[in-house]
């Protein structure tokens, strides 16, 4: 079966001055149908960059896809006209963002704006349009949707606005949704019935979902493969369970500590000093991650850590695993 989403050596860049610095470095992965994939990694890891490459949504004259391929159900999406792309955005590739704030307007009633994904992508009156995002509402669990449909976003609570831009990006029943950390402005309790939510809606509605988070608490709740980014690069990957039992990389090892717990504020990832190297300043040799990690060897400012399994099913690139150590020179830069 074709992979729902393929993603091949793709290589995203910004343009700063003249010239153009990659955000996302040769990712490679692939998201199959139904299944819960986390990306997580520190913001300025290219997680979003990446998720919106898939979407073709990078801003214009600035951000560019120089290399690689995203296919979504086998079509190449780079090839598609502005017109095809827009057909599947919002129907088989939709998106949930952070702040639903930024994604609603203001001026249209939460209805209206349900209606319009439907009235855009379906071929149904407004009047069935009313019906369906009164239904929709009430699939993702807000009380009295006959009234809410009339109410405007500023009216309703954080995880009610969350909600409607669930309801918005499943309306159309897509194949994929991508959340891009969607529950971080939430409390602690709303955070966990909005991922309860996703975890129903991705059952009822047989979608997959990739879930971008810079929390591993998130991950451990719902994902079934998890991808663990730093720099641009792919750093990790395996299934959850396998990632909580046996994290290999340092950095993922870092991140285990750094979830938050239930019942205390913790600031993001305070436990890993130092940030992410910014684009224009990435190591071009090495491993991205030596400036801040705890089992740095001199060797690792000198030799690329190569992305291989160092058991099966359980990829890691890391020197301390010897399938990740290449000759210099061979293999990736
Ligand atoms: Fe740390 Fe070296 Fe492994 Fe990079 S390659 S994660 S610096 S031990
Ligand atoms: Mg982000």
């Amino acid at each position: 079966e074709t992979p729902l989403l393929e993603i091949k050596e793709l290589q995203t860049g910004f343009k700063i001055g003249k010239n153009y610095y990659n955000a996302v470095e040769k990712v490679s992965l692939k998201v199959d149908r139904r299944k819960i994939v986390g990306i997580v990694g520190e913001s300025g890891c290219g997680k979003s960059v990446m998720s919106l490459s898939v979407m073709q949504l990078l801003p214009q004259g600035i951000g560019k896809i120089r290399g690689g391929e995203i296919k979504f159900e086998g079509r190449n999406l780079e090839n598609l006209s502005e017109r095809e792309m827009n057909k599947i955005r919002g129907k088989d590739i939709s998106m949930i963002f952070q702040e639903p704030m930024t994604a609603l307007n203001p001026v249209f009633t939460i209805g209206y704006q349900i209606e319009e994904v439907l009235l855009n992508h379906e071929k149904i009156d407004k009047k069935e349009a009313r019906k369906k995002s009164i239904a929709l509402l009430k699939s993702v669990g807000i009380p009295r949707p006959e009234s809410i449909v009339e109410e405007y976003p500023h009216q309703l609570s954080g995880g009610m606005r969350q909600r409607v831009m669930i309801a918005m990006a499943i309306a159309c029943q897509p194949k994929l949704l991508i959340a891009d950390e969607p529950t971080t402005a939430l409390d602690v309790t709303v955070q966990a019935q909005i991922l309860e939510l996703l975890k129903d809606i991705q059952e009822v509605n047989d979608m997959a979902i990739i879930m971008i988070t810079h929390d591993l608490g998130v991950v451990s709740e719902i994902c079934d493969e998890v991808i663990v980014m730093y720099a641009g690069k792919i750093v990790e990957r395996t299934d959850v369970i396998e990632l909580f039992e046996n994290p290999k990389h340092p950095y993922t090892q870092l991140l285990m500590h750094a979830i938050p717990k239930m019942d205390e504020e913790v600031e993001t990832l305070a436990t890993i000093d130092g940030l992410v190297p910014s684009i224009q300043k990435m190591p071009q040799t090495g491993c991205r991650f030596a400036n801040r990690c705890p089992k740095a060897m001199p060797e690792c400012t000198k030799i690329t850590p190569l992305l291989a399994e160092d058991e099966p099913g359980h990829e890691v690139a890391c020197i301390l695993y010897e399938n990740s150590k290449q000759p210099e020179g061979v293999g990736e830069r």
